[in-house]
């Protein structure tokens, strides 16, 4: 079972590297990739608890934005995580999202919601990317909701009048430094209309010339109807074809391995970076 998409506590997810690898290994995943966003800070923790026949492709989810504002994540694998061009990039990345942060809590406030910094603060692990599931948190802990989801229907979600954007670097500008580093780059569910507005087929081309390799296509967010669609856009333009679950520990309902990506996919993705960057034991 090859899963290509998971969080840790360095970013939203519920579960540390360390607790991560063990239900990898017990749950017959074969190759995982720990993608958080914006951070490779896991990656240390989650080699040292390499053990088994678990092989682990590392990387980051990397936040961006297209020119006319839509929200597009892109999945980095196998980079060189001393690169220090694509760290940076993470790291202006991290940084914007605090004072964003302090927006959404502004305008929340100015809804009348009991909420501050200090109470997201509490909420997010120590080294994590600050995000959005961390202020769910916050309001889950002060009752304002019952639940992540809740938060995110109810007052966090992308077209929300408290919801604020931070700087990010445009999908090209990312697939060129993750690619620039060694590495290959899968945009994550790219049409996953639910989650507000997504991408349009013609963005591709200009994806693909700045060096896209895959398309995730199989993702708990996205249709039949959206997965047959990019089915076709891979076919044409010889993407890669991946699968995952996004798995967010409790954070979310997405389960180890709920959607998978084949071997011959997989290998065809790490023949792409310029060199072999899986960890395994
Ligand atoms: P941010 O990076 O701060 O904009 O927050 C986006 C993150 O929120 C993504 O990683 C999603 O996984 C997470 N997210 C989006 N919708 C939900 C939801 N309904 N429940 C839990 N987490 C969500
Ligand atoms: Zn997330
Ligand atoms: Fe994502
Ligand atoms: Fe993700």
């Amino acid at each position: 079972m090859i899963d290509l998409h998971t969080h840790t506590t360095f970013s939203d997810g519920t579960d540390s590297p360390l607790a991560l690898v063990k239900k990898a290994s017990s749950s017959g995943v074969s190759v995982l990739a720990i993608t958080d966003h914006d951070s490779t800070a896991s990656w240390e923790e989650a080699k040292a608890a390499l053990h088994g026949d678990l092989k682990l492709a590392l990387g980051a989810e990397v936040s961006c934005l297209t020119e006319d504002g839509i929200s597009v994540h892109m999945l980095g694998l196998l980079f060189d995580g001393g690169n220090q061009a694509l760290q940076q990039l993470l790291s202006d990345s991290r940084d914007t999202r605090i004072p964003r942060m302090k927006k959404m809590i502004e305008n929340l406030q100015g809804a009348g919601y009991q909420i501050t910094l200090e109470d997201v603060e509490a909420s997010t692990p120590e080294g994590a990317t600050v995000g959005r599931p961390h202020l769910a948190d916050a309001l889950v802990a002060k009752k304002i909701v019952k639940s992540r989801d809740e938060a995110f229907t109810e007052l966090l979600h992308n077209d929300s009048p408290f919801y604020v954007s931070h700087f990010a670097p445009t999908p090209e500008d990312s697939i060129r430094a993750i690619r620039s580093a060694g590495g290959v780059a899968v945009i994550a569910h790219p049409f996953a209309s639910r989650r507000g507005q997504s991408l349009t087929p013609d963005s591709f081309s200009s994806l693909v010339s700045a060096g896209l390799n895959g398309i995730e296509v199989f993702h708990r967010d996205q249709s039949e109807d959206e997965r047959q669609q990019l089915i076709e856009i891979a076919e044409t333009l010889n993407l890669v074809i991946t699968g995952s679950s996004d798995y967010h520990g409790t954070g979310k309902l997405n389960q180890l391995g709920e959607n998978t990506t084949t071997q011959a996919e997989w290998e065809r993705l790490e023949s792409m970076a310029d060199q072999r960057r899986v960890v395994s034991r």
